[in-house]
């Protein structure tokens, strides 16, 4: 994705696009993965970037706020940001974290219960869970 994509990207979902964002984005807008906050930092050390941890979380919070990137809570220490936005399900191997995407239309879904009373749908994801056999 080039610089001015993200910037586009930025834009689209009301972000205005200071350098420490950009960043953030240029790493995790690359292509479609699930990146913890940890996983970002790294990247962006490894980048030679400046942005500081703090920053990282303030902005993936503002990013998935916005619905620039899908927040993935897997477990309660495993929060990963995910570059795909769309509805979309996963695989999760519990044993090695890695979080696997599902195309949606790969799943069908039936006998859901009834939703409560003044309530409708938002969407369905599915998180199977797997381990080695
Ligand atoms: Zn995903």
């Amino acid at each position: 994705m080039s610089r001015q994509d993200i910037l586009n990207r930025l834009r689209e979902h009301d972000v205005s696009p200071t350098s420490q964002r950009i960043e953030v984005a240029e790493v995790l807008l690359s292509r479609p993965q699930h990146l913890s906050a940890d996983q970002i930092i790294d990247r962006l050390n490894e980048l030679g970037s400046r942005v500081s941890k703090a920053t990282v979380y303030n902005t993936l919070k503002l990013f998935s706020k916005n619905g620039l990137v899908k927040e993935c809570n897997v477990d309660p220490s495993r929060r990963y940001y995910d570059s795909t936005t769309h509805a979309h399900h996963h695989f999760y191997n519990v044993e090695t974290g890695e979080l696997t995407d599902i195309p949606e239309d790969r799943v069908t879904i039936m006998g859901l219960p009834r939703l409560p009373n003044g309530t409708e749908r938002e969407s369905v994801e599915i998180l199977i869970k797997i381990k080695s056999s």
